[in-house]
């Protein structure tokens, strides 16, 4: 039998995440990786569902994977979001798929591979989740979920679907898999989860705050982040222990979706445009050199020019560091269908083209600011452009690519000059 796996990821740092468990799942039992699918007698295919078409991408991609099987005769599994919105339909269309596997079964994958479910897209009550047996990439960094599933129902968002009810993991086994992970030299943790501030400690009923304090004192936590927070869950006890802890990233990335309180109020977004900048305002007064990054939608069913005008004005107010924006994905089983048809695609096309502009000239300035100054970076690797050069993260998530000594060891805070800005980066020297 050939014992080695290929595993293609799609989409968000859950699914990252979700492909290091399989991964480490198979590496436990004897089952060596590789990066060549050719090679490969087991082919996973993580999927994404957020946007775009994105079933259509799977089945392409499988019809790619058909010719391979037929020479290789490898097992193909799809797991991931996609998995579990298409189901059964998945071994109907391309039934030479093995096996469908949804994001609620990552800890389950080995009754998938004997073959006792061929397709596994149910939530099961116990959801196994075995911390030592992940399969870390980074020296340095490490991410921890500590809560799955979304209970918010915003009407464009195919995540309730895919990956079920809001499930937090106990208070104890999250701060005993970030020990673990920083025993193991992981300096840098990320913790996630779809709505990461909704988290509560099914066990003792401790929050998001509380949670945050407790890891962030972890001794040799170097630096602490977190994904993705809703604006309708910012608690005070959320916002002191980020100003309270100074290992905890000066980042927080606070999705707000649209500008104008009507459109919110159409997307179930449980804020409106006051209250949101109300959050914002709270957060600043307690810290307020912090980075805020955001995801807008454009182009959502019935969204005016007037709705737009608001995005803008807001996201100018705001001065967001970093600004992630999409159009309108109208997805299969969402409430949003039932509002209306999506904004003309022209339309949404030239919004977003306009939003991407108005940002750009912000973020410029705002990575200006940093020339000449010394920053704290802490080094987690070469730089992805150019190797000869180190790179890492300021403590507001900003990349920096540095000269600096390759024998540094990873995970050191190093002293850097800021030279220059770069389009999305920071350039420098170590000091
Ligand atoms: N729950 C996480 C969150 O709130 O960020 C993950 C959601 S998704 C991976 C990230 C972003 O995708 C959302 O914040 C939203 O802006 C965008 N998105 C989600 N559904 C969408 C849709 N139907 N069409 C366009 N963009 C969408």
């Amino acid at each position: 039998m050939n014992n080695t796996f290929f595993i293609e990821t799609w989409g968000c740092q859950m699914n990252d995440l979700d492909s290091q468990r399989l991964s480490g799942n198979l590496k436990l039992r004897g089952w060596r990786r590789v990066d060549d699918e050719k090679q490969a007698g087991l082919i996973l295919l993580n999927t994404c569902s957020i946007r775009d078409k994105s079933e259509q991408k799977v089945y392409s991609r499988l019809g790619e994977l058909r010719e391979l099987k037929k020479k290789s005769g490898a097992q193909i599994g799809v797991c991931g979001c996609v998995a579990q919105q298409e189901g059964e339909k998945i071994l109907k269309r391309a039934p030479w798929v093995d096996f469908v596997m949804g994001p609620g079964n990552v800890g389950h994958l080995d009754e998938v591979l004997t073959g006792s479910k061929t397709v596994a897209v149910d939530f099961p009550e116990d959801r196994r989740y075995d911390y030592l047996a992940i399969d870390r990439p980074s020296a340095t960094k490490a991410q921890v979920t500590i809560m799955e599933g979304c209970n918010k129902n915003c009407t464009f968002c195919i995540v309730p679907t895919t990956r079920g009810r809001e499930v937090s993991r106990t208070f104890v086994d999250v701060l005993a898999e970030v020990r673990a992970a920083v025993d193991s030299g992981r300096v840098e943790i990320e913790l996630l989860g779809q709505t990461v501030n909704a988290y509560r400690c099914p066990e003792s009923g401790r929050d998001f705050g509380a949670l945050l304090s407790a890891v962030a004192e972890i001794p040799s936590l170097v630096r602490l982040r977190f994904m993705t927070s809703h604006p309708a869950e910012v608690s005070e006890g959320m916002i002191e222990a980020m100003r309270d802890h100074a290992n905890i990233s000066r980042y927080l990335h606070l999705p707000v979706q649209s500008g104008s309180s009507k459109v919110l109020r159409r997307m179930k977004r449980l804020y409106t445009r006051e209250k949101y900048l109300e959050t914002i305002g709270r957060i600043r007064a307690a810290i307020p050199d912090i980075h805020f990054s955001t995801d807008i939608i454009v182009g959502f069913p019935g969204e005016s020019e007037e709705d737009f005008q608001q995005t803008l004005s807001l996201v100018a107010e705001i001065d967001y560091g970093s600004l992630f924006a999409f159009k309108y994905s109208p997805r299969p089983g969402t409430p949003s269908l039932k509002i209306g048809p999506p904004v003309d695609d022209e339309v949404a096309s030239e919004r977003l083209a306009r939003l991407f502009d108005r940002h750009e000239r912000m973020k410029r300035s705002r990575l200006e600011s940093y020339q000449g100054k010394v920053l704290p970076v802490l080094y987690d690797g070469l730089s992805k452009h150019d190797p000869s050069m180190l790179a890492g993260r300021t403590d507001d998530n900003w990349v920096v690519n540095f000269v600096g000594d390759p024998a540094t060891p990873l995970g050191t805070m190093v002293g850097v000059r800021i030279a220059h800005a770069q389009h999305h980066t920071l350039r420098g020297e170590a000091v």
